[in-house]
């Protein structure tokens, strides 16, 4: 087994994994995320509002037709007002005229109030509309900035696969094979270095019996680290 060469793989996908980690915990994401988010809570209060705008439109729109209607009800019962002779039947009709203008009265206070509603919505909606060109540029800025950050880890990725290429052909098939599994099953470093007494894998000092067993493995073998059994390179 080629230690150094298995150890040079090993060493440019611990730094494949760092920029991966890196990555996924970009401080720019966060921000990014968080301008979403403020952005999104405006575009929902923006809707709650043109809601409650249209439910006020319809109901003025409704009154306006039940008030038109009780207008011709009135100038109908008005004209027969002046054909009756029959002070009784006049009263009768006289009773219904002011019926239907309390009916109307109602209306219109209803009709005032959705309009007081539509009008107070739409002062909310223009404040959001003037604070929505502010949250935008956040959020692009925020954007602008985790796109420069990620295409900078991009970058030493890519400089690195470059690295691993030349690293792993280095490697037979067998010991290809070997470093797979050892990395699958040690999360992602099956290779270790000992450094000084202490195994660079699971960073336990060896003691000196352990020691000496690892440094006088025969060559050609690599040892295994006593505590975490990752293959160690000497
Ligand atoms: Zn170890």
């Amino acid at each position: 087994m080629n230690g150094p060469a298995l150890l040079a793989l090993q060493l440019v996908d611990s730094r494949l994994d760092a920029i991966e980690g890196r990555r996924k915990r970009l401080p720019e994401r966060a921000v990014r995320d968080a301008a979403k988010v403020a952005h999104a809570e405006l575009a929902t209060e923006r809707a709650r509002l043109q809601g409650l705008v249209d439910a006020a439109y319809a109901a003025v729109e409704q009154a306006e037709t039940a008030g038109a209607e009780l207008d011709t009800k009135q100038r109908r019962l008005e004209a027969q007002l002046k054909t009756v002779i029959a002070p009784r039947e006049a009263e009768a009709l006289m009773h219904e005229i002011d019926l239907l203008k309390a009916k109307h009265s109602a209306l219109d206070d209803v009709e005032l109030e959705a309009m007081d509603q539509q009008a107070n919505a739409e002062e909310a909606m223009a404040l959001l509309d003037q604070r929505e060109p502010e949250l935008l540029a956040t959020l692009a800025d925020a954007q602008a900035a985790l796109d420069a950050a990620e295409a900078s880890l991009a970058a030493d990725a890519a400089g690195l696969m470059a690295e691993r290429g030349v690293a792993s052909a280095a490697l037979s098939e067998a010991e290809t094979s070997l470093y797979t599994s050892l990395k699958a099953r040690h999360g992602g470093m099956g290779i270790a270095q000992l450094e000084r007494h202490t195994c660079t894998g699971c960073h336990v000092d060896l003691s000196q019996v352990e020691y000496e067993q690892v440094v006088h493995t025969p060559a050609g073998e690599l040892p295994e680290c006593p505590h975490c059994a990752r293959l160690l390179v000497v």
